[in-house]
């Protein structure tokens, strides 16, 4: 600024504040990673690496045009000769189509037919019931309200995942709304999918024919060997592994082996086997293992001694685990990771994943929505277990009292949404990691007090920051056979993706 003669203040012409340099910055942030290595990346979901010598004279704009390191940053969009409509169009064109999950809005719609189960798993992320009190079922009314405002997402995509307690000890209700929203799909023509989610311990050939019949897929626990699983996952019969391996069986030779997949769940007791829980997957003849951290809900925060350990430990037993599978696949052996592969597919490709909680905004309500047995709607899974520990603030409002435009504009889920934005949350803001990583307010809200968050203390940026760090490393350990194999497992999809919503 100078001063003109009528002692006002003016501006300089723009020229003047024109950078020496030829090229100008785009905005990017940087993360130490290792040693002398900085980590740089943008919201398209470029990454690169820096030593703090070249960091500095990037952004000193030091740079030689034309030197490899110049071409690289601006091939990546870091940098520009010139900032121009074309560049912008061609730089938002990228992150829309990162964040092209947002189109589409709710496919995922979880109902939950009953509390009622015949387990008691001491990390039970619900306030399970007895099996002979059917007071804690879906009534039929609640279905059909229930089905007819998930006809009213914009999604072309429906699926529909039965949940519980297990699921098929309400069956007769399962039935009702496959069949009614079968009927209601007769006009609305949605891509119309079904999942239902049950520990296979009493699955009967009437089930079995019934799914065949319609198509749905079958998601099921597996916690590892046949000690471990039964020590997770106690029937009084005791007998919860056999009855899953031998019904395992049924349903493939009903549905083939693509009609049925298995999440497992961490506990204290898998902290040292996770060589043992993943050999015992590939003994049963799954292609996909999804090594997930227990969840700080339910009975899960009561029973400490199976489900209490800290970041540090899971962080150990994952990159053991996934060691262990990326040797079983230079064996020739198949077998993914999945939340690898959801987080390689954010790295390795420019597509988004559907996983609620790896996204910006969360999928909240937005991905996934849950109807509870009680007609309650809540925002996410774990909205619901929290009110099965007596905290309601995730209830979205009431099949039977709420308009879809009331529950789907409720300022509770909007507040959510607004919250979980990484690109303008604090420590997230600034963190290079931040394209592929995302947000949870759930978890964040009954951890820490508040959708937002605090980052620096937080398991969920601990376990998420440890993973991508260990997968950018194993990119660029400059191994080919690995890159190969990260590369085959995201090109394969499946009932994984429907895993990834429902995660
Ligand atoms: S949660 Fe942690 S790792 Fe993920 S973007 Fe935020 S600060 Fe980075």
């Amino acid at each position: 600024m100078s001063q003109n003669t009528s002692n006002k203040l003016v501006f300089f012409d723009k020229e003047k504040y024109r950078h020496p340099s030829t090229y100008q910055l785009l905005p990017f942030s940087f993360t130490h990673h290792s040693d002398d290595r900085y980590i740089i990346s943008n919201d398209s979901g470029e990454y690169t690496f820096l030593t703090q010598d070249e960091l500095g004279r990037v952004i000193s704009r030091e740079l030689s045009p034309g030197s490899d390191l110049y071409l690289n940053l601006k091939g990546k969009f870091f940098i520009a000769d010139t900032i121009d409509d074309n560049l912008l169009n061609l730089l938002a064109t990228k992150i829309r189509t990162k964040k092209s999950f947002l189109y589409a809005f709710t496919s995922l719609h979880i109902f939950v037919v009953t509390l009622r189960c015949d387990h008691s798993c001491g990390y039970c992320q619900v306030s399970r019931q007895n099996v002979a009190n059917t007071k804690y079922d879906m009534s039929p009314e609640t279905a059909d309200k229930s089905v007819d405002l998930v006809f009213k997402s914009a999604s072309d995509t429906i699926k529909i995942e039965f949940q519980g307690g297990e699921s098929l000890l309400n069956f007769s209700l399962v039935k009702r709304i496959v069949l009614r929203a079968l009927e209601k799909n007769k006009t609305a023509n949605k891509n119309l999918q079904f999942i239902i989610a049950t520990n296979l311990s009493n699955i009967t050939d009437d089930q079995l024919e019934f799914c065949k019949l319609y198509n749905i897929l079958i998601s099921t626990s597996l916690d590892g060997t046949e000690d471990l699983h039964n020590a997770n996952r106690p029937l009084p019969s005791q007998d919860s592994y056999k009855r899953f391996s031998t019904n395992l069986e049924r349903v493939r030779s009903k549905l083939g082996y693509g009609g049925v997949s298995a999440l497992m769940t961490t506990t204290t007791l898998s902290l040292q086997r996770p060589k043992e829980i993943i050999d015992e997957y590939v003994k049963l003849g799954f292609r996909s293992i999804f090594l997930r951290s227990i969840s700080p809900y339910g009975f899960a925060t009561r029973t400490k001694n199976l489900s209490f350990y800290e970041t540090e430990e899971f962080l150990k037993f994952y990159k053991t685990g996934l060691d262990h599978i990326l040797n079983l696949n230079r064996k020739g052996i198949e077998l993914s990771e999945s939340l690898a592969e959801i987080i390689l597919r954010k790295i390795l490709t420019p597509f988004p994943t559907h996983f609620v909680d790896l996204q910006s905004p969360a999928g909240v309500g937005i991905g996934a929505v849950v109807y509870n047995y009680d007609g309650l709607v809540y925002l996410s899974d774990e909205a619901r277990m929290l009110a099965e520990m007596g905290d309601k603030h995730f209830a979205l409002g009431d099949v039977h009292q709420n308009t879809y435009a009331e529950i789907f504009t409720n300022p509770i889920l909007v507040n959510a949404l607004n919250q979980s934005v990484a690109e303008v949350l604090p420590g997230c803001s600034d963190c290079a990691y931040k394209p592929f990583c995302g947000a949870d307010p759930t978890y964040h809200y009954r951890v820490q007090g508040d959708e937002a968050g605090h980052r620096p203390t937080s398991g969920f940026c601990q376990r998420n920051m440890g993973v991508i760090r260990h997968l950018i490393d194993l990119i660029e350990s400059g191994d080919q056979e690995i890159l190969d194999i990260f590369y085959s497992w995201i090109n394969r999809t499946s009932v994984r993706e429907t895993k990834e919503l429902r995660s």
